[in-house]
């Protein structure tokens, strides 16, 4: 396989990594991948993000079939699959079990928009319906609550599903799901949490891209 895979398995293993040491999620939970062209390199399933290595990575085509060496893909490789095929837009996907997110998740509350960085998810964190883990059925929920349109939503009962153009742009979403899950968390424990309306959610969305295109 070309280096550029090799980059994306790579990559895979670096943003595992981040999203343990970051408490984004709890020991082997959580997944992600990245879209090379027409195919999907995916993290393995149950691999410790502190061991993994690229050549545990497997590289799967769209349709889910295995190229080359690697590990068994992560159980939610249906969820991953799924988002790219519905969106062409999507460069990657991370899932976390990152725990203020994950608590709204268990409410099946979506997550306010009380703080901008939300814009990064395209507004309030909708909760996809509740489906087991690891299941079509699963996939089926995510894409249809991502098609809303969002960058991100909640599993009920689960965690989080954030998409990005690359792996690093949807981390960056995960994390910012994360922290608006907290914020939204700590201003309802002490008053009213004031929501953002529809056209300021629509300037910030405008006013980021552009910010992130600086970098
Ligand atoms: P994998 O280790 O198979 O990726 O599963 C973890 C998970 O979060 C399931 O939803
Ligand atoms: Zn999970």
């Amino acid at each position: 396989m070309t280096d550029r895979f090799d980059e994306a398995r790579r990559d895979v293993c670096a943003y595992g990594r981040r999203l343990a040491d970051e408490g984004l999620t709890t020991g082997t939970g959580g997944n992600l991948s990245a879209r090379v062209d027409d195919r999907l390199v995916v993290s393995p399933s149950g691999v410790p993000y502190g061991e993994m290595s690229p050549s545990d990575v497997p590289v799967v085509t769209l349709a889910g079939d295995r190229v080359g060496d690697g590990r068994e893909p992560s159980v939610e490789l249906d969820v991953h699959l799924a988002v790219c095929r519905a969106r062409d837009d999507v460069g990657g996907v991370v899932h976390t079990h990152s725990p203020y997110a994950t608590t709204f998740a268990s409410l099946r509350e979506p997550i306010p928009a009380v703080h901008y960085l939300v814009a990064a998810a395209g507004g309030p964190v909708p909760v996809a319906p509740y489906a087991r883990f690891g299941t079509t059925d699963l996939a089926a929920n995510v894409v249809e609550t991502l098609g809303s349109p969002r960058d991100a939503c909640l599993l009920a009962n689960h965690g989080v599903v954030a998409v990005g153009d690359s792996l690093a742009d949807a981390f960056e979403t995960a994390v910012a799901v994360e922290y608006c899950a907290r914020i939204a968390h700590q201003a309802a424990a002490i008053g009213d949490p004031v929501e953002l309306d529809a056209d300021q959610l629509a300037d910030l969305r405008d006013a980021l891209d552009a910010y992130r295109d600086q970098g």
